[in-house]
């Protein structure tokens, strides 16, 4: 399970969501999981990483049955050399049954870019996610604010929110963020400096599920 510690930056449970229970104590609490910055949190990682950690994250969440939706941010898909792969990758989402979303184009924060320049990130990251969708007749119809941000403002949050209703999105809120992407770039530096023995400590991402 190690091996997933460097995909996925932000795995965020949505209480009161369409799944599973979380403990048989608590019969009524369901959580929606979702995971965020697809294709992979990390630039660093070659696209064969990439789609073996995906292939892995994947087969797990299958296996166990566990309804997913992944966030995309399409800017990662443009590696020289790796498009088609790391497209690819984003592909076995859907062929694993699960669901993507939009989370914009560059990962901008709407607290940070304002109104008008979040949304041209937002329409920017729909092309290759809204394509490979339609592929499984699908739509596009979850977004997830980067950072979480949703706008500094009342009439920021409004306009924005206007504006995601108006292109058919439902906003995927979070309920709980287990932080577990903030061990990616310990992994990282650790792997950078061969550091093996840093990089075994760094706990599984999913150890935070519980
Ligand atoms: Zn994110």
């Amino acid at each position: 399970m190690r091996a997933l510690t460097n995909v996925l930056p932000c795995l965020l449970l949505l209480l009161c969501g369409p799944t599973q229970s979380i403990a048989a104590n608590l019969p009524d609490r369901q959580v929606a999981i979702t995971i965020d910055d697809l294709p992979a949190g990390s630039n660093l990682l070659p696209a064969a990483a990439v789609t073996k950690m995906t292939a892995k994250l994947l087969d797990t969440l299958r296996d166990q049955k566990i309804p997913v939706v992944g966030f995309v941010n399409e800017r990662k898909l443009y590696h020289f050399g790796e498009v088609d792969e790391r497209i690819k990758a984003l592909q076995m989402w859907l062929e694993h049954g699960f669901e993507l979303g939009n989370h914009t184009y560059s990962h901008s924060s709407l607290n940070q870019v304002g109104l008008k320049a979040w949304e041209d990130d937002a329409v920017q990251g729909e092309s290759v996610t809204r394509l490979l969708l339609s592929q499984h007749n699908m739509k596009l119809r979850y977004f997830r604010h980067p950072f979480l941000d949703t706008g500094r403002d009342l009439q920021t949050r409004r306009d924005a929110e206007a504006f995601l209703v108006a292109r058919g999105y439902r906003i995927a809120p979070v309920t709980l963020d287990a932080w577990d992407w903030i061990y990616a770039t310990v992994y990282e530096d650790a792997k950078r400096r061969n550091d093996n023995c840093s990089t075994a400590a760094a706990p599984p991402r999913l150890s935070f599920l519980q």
